[in-house]
């Protein structure tokens, strides 16, 4: 029997684990676009015994009063929190999004010039190549500093201010890591598979 698809009311930006045909995670998504792909067959949902469930047996388990649903056409749907996609190579790894949270993530929340750790209130995003002489906002550009760092350097390069960058800043290689570390819910059922993601900053 084909479902009507979901109709959403809530819980469309939860998060969801996606893994590869052979249980490694490859993205996090939201649960608008796993609904997406459950519906259209791309992937199924991985419960807590690692069962897999199409859309429609998925959509015959009722949810829990505790359990964060969807409301529709066929009544409340769970969120699902883990997807095992279907083909090995449909989904790209998404670049990962420069923001100021993942730099600072990147430089574990350190200065790059003096190492301080003074607490993120305290950090400023420094271009190393000042913007005011032509310095762009990208991966290699910017760097965790602290203000007091920042205020010193002003708009001089590092070896013109006499100060030292701690590495030389770069695009973060494996960015599955850093997007796992700025998120701000996480969730039990996406514990199993978490083991073979490398920590920030290290490479793929
Ligand atoms: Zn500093």
């Amino acid at each position: 029997m084909l479902a009507h698809p979901p109709t959403p009311r809530t819980g469309l930006d939860s998060p969801v684990l996606v893994l590869n045909r052979g249980y490694q995670p490859v993205r996090i998504t939201d649960a608008r676009d796993g609904f997406a792909m459950l519906y259209l067959g791309r992937a199924r949902v991985l419960d807590a015994s690692f069962e897999p469930h199409d859309f429609d047996a998925w959509a015959e388990r009722r949810p829990s009063p505790d359990d964060e649903a969807i409301g529709t056409a066929r009544g409340p749907i769970r969120v699902p929190r883990v997807l095992l996609l279907d083909a090995y190579n449909r989904v790209p790894r998404a670049p990962l999004r420069l923001s100021r949270r993942h730099v600072y993530l990147r430089d574990d929340f350190t200065c790059q010039y003096c190492a301080g750790r003074p607490g993120v209130k305290e950090l400023n995003l420094d271009h190393v190549l000042p913007r005011s002489r032509g310095g762009r906002s990208t991966w290699e550009n910017l760097v965790t500093s602290c203000r007091r760092c920042n205020l010193q350097k002003a708009w001089s390069l590092p070896e013109e201010a006499g100060m030292h960058l701690l590495k030389r800043p770069v695009r973060p290689s494996w960015s599955l890591a850093l997007t796992l570390a700025a998120q701000r819910r996480r969730f039990a059922e996406w514990e199993p598979f978490l083991a073979s993601v490398a920590p920030a900053g290290e490479a793929e």
